[in-house]
């Protein structure tokens, strides 16, 4: 794929970029291992200094990097600027909290002293420049999550963005300069996927982090793995949205509306999968189908606009192909199920719910990337539990009860990272992040995301 910016919206080419060939790359690298032997000596408060500089001034930009996004990729400007606000609200956090997330750890005196030891603790230690491969999907916040913990603990980031957000890949690394971080510790690689395995068998590179699809991860991570370097996975999801008896069902319709049409469908963590125990079937259907009907398709720079096109060809391709599959094994179209009228140049589709979905289709085991829901009925709780986890994915979950005992039985049995109650899972900079089975392994955002770049060392002294 060349790396281009193409509006969604219409499919006009707005710029063409040269990728980095192999002198620009051996130059970053070469600035990343130099701004990282000094870097790593800072002291947190000098470190938060630059971060909450790069957050004022990403505050100041909000409009003209919110339609930067829209632009490229087509999310609704409204949920660009309230990605662009989340972005300055993390590194504010991070600014915050790293130096005492990373403080030094004191074993107890007991344990120190059956080590051996007159003194032993633990110090977090920066590991060096860390790769980060990252999607479309939220290009500033994907990039954020990685970054401001990464720059907070004295990494140096190297920037791989999707090909198709090249712009807002250069506006990450100018915001960064901006805000007065030294040469070198954030940079952006104009680079395609292919280069990728080549920065991560550089000795300078220390480690990477890839937020994508399946097959990038396992690419990604193989290489990471036979240079025996440190990986962060996360990777695509399926999220069942639960509705038990007990819910408060307006509540639970207009909750998975949102959580299944945000950003155009296009997000890890939206509700995919909604299962509906059999006493409320009806109703929560019939709700939910006539809500997605109702969502406002559109032009994404218009305000009213709530489902944009997606981001690509061939991810409206790809989409539809999933729906024609599941009609074509005996789905039922509950509203939606094809593009929508007077949309020709962009690539939008109409939000859609199926039911009757079987084993036999493929979007019963597929992620689906756009606003297209599955709509499952469960005889009981067992059953709902089941459902919930057949799937190979498993990032996070939403579940509609309450009655404690049935949430309990979720927090032991959910085979997710997350489990939200009574709502829709979003990522707070305070709460980990990531999941299990194949949406891959490690965390990111608390003390957990901050920690995974780092050496954890142990100081033992006689
Ligand atoms: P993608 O095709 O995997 O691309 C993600 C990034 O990986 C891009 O920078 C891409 O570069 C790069 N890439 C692709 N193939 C690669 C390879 N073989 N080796 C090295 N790098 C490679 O994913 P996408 O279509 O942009 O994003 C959608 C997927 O991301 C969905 O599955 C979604 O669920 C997942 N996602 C997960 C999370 C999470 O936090 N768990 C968040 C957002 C999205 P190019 O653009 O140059 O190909």
């Amino acid at each position: 794929m060349p790396i281009a910016s193409v509006n969604p919206a219409t499919g006009e080419t707005l710029e063409t970029f040269e990728e980095l060939d192999a002198a620009g790359i051996e130059q970053r690298l070469a600035r990343a291992e130099a701004a990282f032997r000094t870097y790593r000596t800072t002291s947190f408060a000098h470190r938060a200094q630059l971060l909450r500089r790069a957050a004022d001034l990403l505050d100041e930009d909000r409009e003209a990097v919110s339609r930067t996004m829209t632009e490229e990729m087509g999310k609704p400007l409204t949920a660009a600027r309230a990605e662009a606000a989340k972005c300055a609200k993390a590194m504010r956090w991070y600014a915050e909290n790293a130096e005492a997330l990373l403080a030094d750890e004191h074993p107890d005196p007991a344990d120190v002293a059956d080590a051996g030891a007159a003194r032993a603790y633990v110090r977090y230690r920066p590991i060096g420049a860390v790769l980060a491969v990252m999607p479309w999907n939220f290009p500033f916040w994907q990039v954020i999550r990685f970054a401001a913990p990464a720059l907070m603990a004295g990494n140096v980031g190297l920037l791989k963005h999707a090909s198709n957000v090249p712009r807002t890949a250069v506006a990450l690394e100018e915001l960064f300069v901006r805000a007065g971080f030294p040469e070198g510790c954030f940079q952006t690689l104009l680079i395609g996927s292919r280069a990728v395995d080549g920065v991560i068998r550089d000795r300078r590179v220390a480690a990477v982090t890839l937020t994508g699809s399946e097959p990038a991860g396992r690419a990604v991570a193989a290489t990471a793995a036979d240079e025996v370097k440190k990986a962060v996975l996360e990777l695509g999801g399926s999220d069942p949205f639960v509705v038990l008896p007990s819910a408060d069902l307006d509540a639970a319709v207009r909750t998975a509306v949102r959580a299944r049409a945000q950003n155009n469908g296009q997000s890890c963590i939206a509700a995919k999968r909604f299962i509906v125990h059999a006493d409320v079937y009806e109703p929560f259907t019939a709700a939910f189908a006539g809500a997605m009907r109702a969502l406002k398709v559109g032009d994404p720079m218009e305000e009213a606009t709530e489902v944009g096109p997606l981001a690509s060809r061939q991810g409206r391709d790809d989409l539809e192909e999933l729906v024609e599959d599941a009609k074509k094994h005996g789905a039922r179209v509950e509203c939606g199920g094809r593009r929508p009228e007077g949309f020709d140049a962009g690539w939008f589709y109409e939000p859609t719910v199926l039911t009757g979905i079987t084993p036999a289709m493929r979007i019963h085991q597929e992620e689906t990337f756009g606003p297209v829901a599955t709509v499952y009925r469960a005889a009981d709780l067992d059953e709902a539990v089941a459902m919930a986890n057949d799937t190979p994915f498993g990032l996070s979950s939403n579940v509609w009860t309450d009655d404690p005992a049935e949430q309990e039985r979720f927090v032991r049995d959910i085979e997710a990272g997350g489990v939200f109650f009574n709502g829709m899972t979003a990522s707070h900079p305070a709460l980990p992040f990531g999941g299990v089975k194949r949406s891959g392994f490690g965390r990111e955002l608390s003390g957990h995301g901050i920690k995974e770049f780092c050496n954890v060392t142990t100081v033992w002294v006689a």
